[in-house]
């Protein structure tokens, strides 16, 4: 089947985002225009966008160490001249780590290494990941759910920073950069003003935005939606996503940015109006919701994160890590209280029974308290570690979104081994 036909498929829907990654596996490269291509390797991978100029390539991101080889071979077909500038959308593993190939590359042939170009903060990004590469490990394993992953270490740090925004000219070429928060503090938004091609970074990702994610730093859904507006106002002819197909056509690159700004300005005016009239985390993340016909679109689904995930970090944007339950300011040691019920209730093998029971009606929230409570309260019991596992099971089959099954599943697969011992 053709790009295109797939395409118009992905589009209203009748295609899952796999079918696209099947296709473009291996390495793909996109015709933008004549001197602009798009380079996929699959869904899960970032996109890169090549820009031929009299002075050399300009690289926008450069793939994941998975995939960041083919990516180069991508390139290498279409052009073969020395890659003059890299500019990163972010920090995020999935758009540098093939930097270090280019650098091998232009070591080998004899040439510069190319010059790269991102946000301040993407150097603050990378400091970080240094400090905490244990718990990166254990993070990234987990929202995977592969067991043993372990982050990258030695990041390629750019060459150039800038704040606000910055226009450059390689080889005749007018590149403009804009930065904006959304999934990442450190974001750049690329426009070649003359293709009016936009290279959006993850601000556009084909799923619902990813400002949620449980176990990351702070992500930001009111300044995601402004960046969308932003970029809408350019009035793109193309827009290359962070993740996903090129998106080609003035009114099709305007709906997309224009959904998913409103998605987000949604989430965000919902979540305010009620913080603002005293509303506790609880309540908020119970009333609130992304509207339905927008959810519905083949590019908004919620996938990959849950907006009731992105409803707690705008909370936290706004109001820090108290959820407004007294009992959670200065809250007793979890086996406490767990023991505490349990010996209310009659053991904790009652609330475990009662967790199987709500869990097979099909109330996975509450099942999962009550299950946690009897395998905090009676870590060592067998029958209840497997409830807990049959419980996250449950858990897991409830949510759409990769990150929340993701999670259920590492502790359904924990309890299942405590089960057996
Ligand atoms: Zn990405």
């Amino acid at each position: 089947m053709e790009p295109d036909q797939l395409f118009e498929r992905l589009w209203i829907g009748a295609a899952a985002m796999e079918e696209w990654t099947a296709a473009v596996s291996g390495g793909s490269a996109r015709s933008i225009t004549g001197s602009v291509i798009a380079i996929h390797t699959g869904y899960l991978f970032g996109n890169a966008t090549a820009v031929r100029t009299d002075a050399g390539l300009v690289l926008v991101d450069t793939g994941s160490r998975e995939t960041a080889s083919q990516t180069l071979a991508a390139l290498r077909r279409w052009d073969d001249s020395p890659v003059h500038t890299v500019i990163y959308t972010h920090g995020h593993i999935d758009h540098t780590w093939g930097a270090r190939l280019l650098d091998q590359e232009a070591d080998a042939r004899g040439t510069m290494r190319p010059r790269i170009i991102a946000h301040r903060n993407v150097l603050y990004r990378f400091d970080r990941y240094d400090a905490t590469h244990g718990l990166n490990s254990l993070v990234m394993g987990r929202q995977f759910n592969q067991p043993g992953y372990t982050f990258p270490e030695g990041h390629r740090r750019p060459d150039e920073v800038y704040d606000d925004g910055l226009a450059l000219m390689v080889g005749g070429v007018r590149i403009e950069l804009f930065h904006g928060r959304g999934e990442t503090d450190d974001a750049t938004v690329v426009w070649l003003p003359e293709q009016r091609v936009l290279a959006s970074g993850d601000f556009v990702i084909w799923v619902f935005p990813n400002a949620g994610n449980p176990r990351k730093v702070q992500r930001f859904g009111p300044d995601w939606a402004a960046t969308l507006r932003r970029m809408q106002a350019l009035k793109p002819e193309v827009l290359i996503p962070g993740h996903g197909p090129v998106i080609f056509g003035e009114a099709r690159a305007a709906q997309v940015l224009g959904d998913g700004a409103e998605a987000l300005e949604s989430l965000t005016g919902q979540t305010l109006a009620l913080m603002n009239k005293g509303s506790s985390l609880d309540e908020i993340l119970h009333a609130v919701s992304a509207p339905a016909e927008l959810l519905a679109k083949p590019y908004l689904l919620p996938k990959y994160d849950d907006p009731e995930f992105v409803v707690r970090n705008i909370w936290h944007l706004y109001a820090g890590w108290f959820d407004g339950n007294p009992a959670h300011l200065k809250p007793a040691p979890a086996i406490e209280l767990a023991a505490e019920l349990a010996s209310l209730a009659g053991g904790a093998d009652k609330l475990a029974q009662r967790a199987a029971v709500l869990a097979e009606g099909g109330r996975t929230r509450l099942a999962a308290h009550l299950a946690e409570l009897a395998g905090t309260a009676s870590p060592q019991d067998r029958a209840i570690q497997a409830t807990r596992a049959s419980v996250y099971a449950r858990c897991a089959e409830a949510e759409t979104a990769l990150i929340g099954k993701a999670i259920f599943a590492v502790y359904q697969r924990e309890a299942q081994a405590q089960s057996t011992g």
